[in-house]
């Protein structure tokens, strides 16, 4: 722990990964640990982790990466911290992350970017880039990271780390600052399979209130098999028997030759590992990403509504024009979210008026629904599929930002699988041949079978 905020404290004025750093309870809490002893109950005793900062920790401040947030603290654990403090993990604080989880780059944050700890010029992914800068950089050994659009497994391609994003429902969201809530999931990021396995096994699992009534009514009551076992039995297995579907729309043109080559490579070594590689399609990819912003935005602007000046966080001062109930909504909303936040309320609101919906939200629920037929007809006869994450390796900071649409186009092989509910695994497998930047490879799997990514995962590492 102490190691762990020594190279915060020595790397975070350039890195900007945390967004705040609880050194005094993280230290109090590892000396008493340390004073106590092992516990082998303790799956991740003493383990110092650090979470995205849209996820609420009891006495941490919680800003989601905005403004309007300023100043609130949360008097609660969101159910995934809950259980990795069970499971005797130290937290070292929070970390950065796009505005309420609205990007790709980590730029929308209101405190800065983080930077890739590859190149500091280059983003680090969004929009848990701080969960994938403070691992890649050693600064924790583990982090959470939450998956709306992508948000896990770009920023895991980006900085080399593994990233995991759960089925749907695997997760409980309770205490994760919603997003889209038809489509967020919390997961893992981590500097292997094994460990990411590990800290998927303590979070995962239904999640009930004393009584029986749920915490999150769309977690599912399902067991959480052996993670760690499997990552375990599979670094002395081969793939022999598994069979691996290449999307031809995740392979074709508009990929970097950057990302492809060392992709090539990890495809050829499964082979060599006995893996059956098979072609097969996602017709419809190409309405993904339409589709996602429709579906993403609609649900956001919904779930910022509550974010008034009133409830949390920041209130525009009297001065600034709020002397009415309206008008103290409208100074603390234009002065609290940022352009893209705004951005997307807009839009949100737009395509779910009266006379809009059936055009947009009720088509993109339809092409949803298709989106994810497409991915059980490519997952049938294939344990996982495998793809890039991204089309390119880490661009760099400002390149993107000032073109919004640019950047949505981004996000072509991720937001898919949140539509479709489906698992996701990210895994780092080279370097881009003219960037000299990680790359890593996503792999998807069917509903509820995580089993399937870390079994093909886990031997490819
Ligand atoms: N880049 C996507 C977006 O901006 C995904 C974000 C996410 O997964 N939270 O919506």
């Amino acid at each position: 722990t102490q190691e762990c905020l020594d190279r915060i404290a020595a790397q975070n004025p350039v890195l900007n990964a945390f967004l705040h750093v609880d050194a005094g309870r993280a230290l109090e809490y590892a000396n008493a640990l340390d004073d106590a002893g092992p516990d082998p109950a303790k799956a991740l005793w003493g383990v110092p982790l650090a979470l995205k900062d849209v996820l609420c920790v009891q006495g941490m401040p919680c800003t989601c990466g905005s403004r309007i947030l300023n100043g609130f603290t949360p008097c609660y654990d969101a159910t995934v911290a809950a259980r990795l403090r069970e499971a005797g993990a130290v937290f070292l604080g929070k970390l950065n992350c796009d505005e309420f989880a609205m990007g790709s780059s980590n730029e929308t944050s209101a405190y800065g970017p983080a930077r890739n700890p590859w190149d500091t010029d280059r983003v680090p992914g969004g929009s848990s880039g701080g969960s994938a800068v403070a691992v890649a950089a050693g600064q924790c050994f583990g982090a959470l990271g939450t998956d709306t659009g992508g948000s896990i497994r770009q920023p895991a391609s980006f900085c080399g780390v593994v990233g995991v994003k759960p089925t749907y429902g695997r997760c409980s969201r309770y205490g994760l600052v919603a997003y889209g809530s038809s489509l967020d999931q919390p997961g893992p990021m981590a500097r292997t399979v094994a460990d990411a396995a590990q800290l998927l096994q303590c979070i995962a699992g239904p999640d009930t209130r004393h009584g029986g009534h749920p915490k999150d009514s769309t977690c599912a009551p399902l067991p959480v098999p052996d993670w760690s076992a499997e990552c375990e039995a599979a670094r002395t297995r081969d793939l022999a028997g598994l069979t691996i579907g290449l999307p031809e729309e995740y392979w074709g043109d508009g990929i970097d030759d950057d990302v492809r080559a060392p992709m090539e490579a990890a495809i050829e070594t499964a082979r060599s590992l006995g893996a059956t590689i098979k072609r097969v399609s996602l017709p419809l990819t190409k309405y993904a990403v339409p589709t996602y912003y429709i579906v993403a935005m609609a649900e956001a602007s919904s779930n910022l509504a509550r974010f008034d000046g009133v409830r949390y966080g920041r209130r525009a001062p009297v001065a600034d024009g709020a002397d009415s109930l309206l008008d103290l909504y409208t100074a603390s909303r234009s002065q609290g979210f940022g352009e893209e936040v705004q951005r997307r309320i807009l839009l949100g609101t737009y395509v779910l008026s009266a006379g809009y919906y059936d055009a947009y939200y009720r088509k993109a629920a339809q092409v949803r629904r298709k989106l994810r037929e497409d991915f059980l007809a490519a997952l049938d006869g294939c344990d996982v599929l495998a793809g890039p994450a991204s089309p390119v390796a880490a661009w760099k900071l400002g390149e993107l930002v000032d073109d919004p649409l640019k950047m949505y186009l981004m996000d072509i092989f991720t937001v898919s699988l949140n539509l479709a509910g489906l698992p996701g695994l990210c895994m780092p497998v080279g370097r881009g041949v003219s960037t000299g930047m990680p790359v890593g490879l996503q792999l998807f799997a069917k509903a509820f079978d995580e089993t399937a990514l870390f079994r093909v995962a886990a031997p490819l590492e």
